[in-house]
């Protein structure tokens, strides 16, 4: 059985007097919750997770990184930095980066090395587009943005990563997938990761993100391939964002 994975991703938003009330008010309510949780932050909030969030069951992460070491790379962040910070996670590949930054598979199986090398944990997003979907292009197009990053890891480094999948047309728009639409999908990135990598594919979690939200989260991380939640919007309530970690 895989153990449930809530990730809250702020994307660009925040304030230092704003995270301090969210991240005690998560904390305040976390209570005894079975699924793991995360919130990934601008970088120039990890000092703040570090302060507020150590010693509590409240993990954090970073939103990008380069996929370089060290060097002349201007308004980039390595991932050796980021663990000074105590990171844990690093999203990778998410659409936003994809679309805004030009950002392509290759260079996303990088950044992924990268994390992994360092010894935290990629979350590597994948997802199709509306266009893709009413092509018929959803299988193809997430399974080579997947095939991207398996290429560029072995068996055991595998295990390590959490896989997203985000639906470009669900985020941030209020049209969430449906549990079956996203289970079709997860089930074949499942399939993937096991002809890949055999057994690594029954521990790596699968979340979902794209208009999760408590009144549907419920009803997706009931699929037997959803093992969780990338969580944009509803991430940045106290309140909503504990909803979905309590229904994990
Ligand atoms: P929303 O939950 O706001 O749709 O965003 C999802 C997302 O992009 C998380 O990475």
């Amino acid at each position: 059985m895989r153990a449930k994975l809530i990730v809250g991703n702020w994307k660009m938003n925040g304030s230092r007097a704003a995270n301090e009330a969210l991240l005690k008010g998560i904390v305040a309510g976390i209570g005894d919750a079975q699924a793991s949780c995360a919130v990934c932050v601008p970088t120039p909030f990890l000092q703040q997770c570090e302060d507020v969030l150590t010693g509590t069951p409240l993990a954090w992460g970073a939103q990008d990184v380069s996929m370089h070491e060290f060097g002349a790379y201007t308004g980039e962040v390595c991932a050796k930095m980021l663990t000074e910070f105590g990171c844990r996670y690093v999203i990778v590949g998410h659409s936003e980066r994809r679309a805004y930054h030009r950002e392509d598979s290759a260079l996303v199986a990088k950044k992924a090395v990268a994390v992994l090398g360092e010894g935290m944990t990629p979350i590597v997003c994948v997802g199709e587009t509306l266009e893709q979907r009413e092509a018929g292009e959803t299988a193809q197009v997430v399974g080579a943005q997947l095939d991207a990053v398996l290429e560029a890891l072995d068996a055991a480094s595998v295990a390590k990563i959490v896989v997203a999948y985000e639906p470009v047309w669900a985020i941030g728009t209020g049209r969430n997938a449906t549990p079956a639409m996203a289970q079709e999908v997860h089930a074949q990135l499942r399939a993937q990761l096991k002809a890949r990598s055999g057994e690594a594919a029954d521990i790596v979690p699968i979340l979902y993100g794209g208009s999760m939200k408590p009144e549907n989260a419920k009803d997706l991380l009931a699929q037997p391939d959803i093992d969780g939640g990338l969580i944009g919007g509803a991430a940045l309530k106290a309140e909503d964002f504990l909803a979905i970690i309590r229904a994990a």
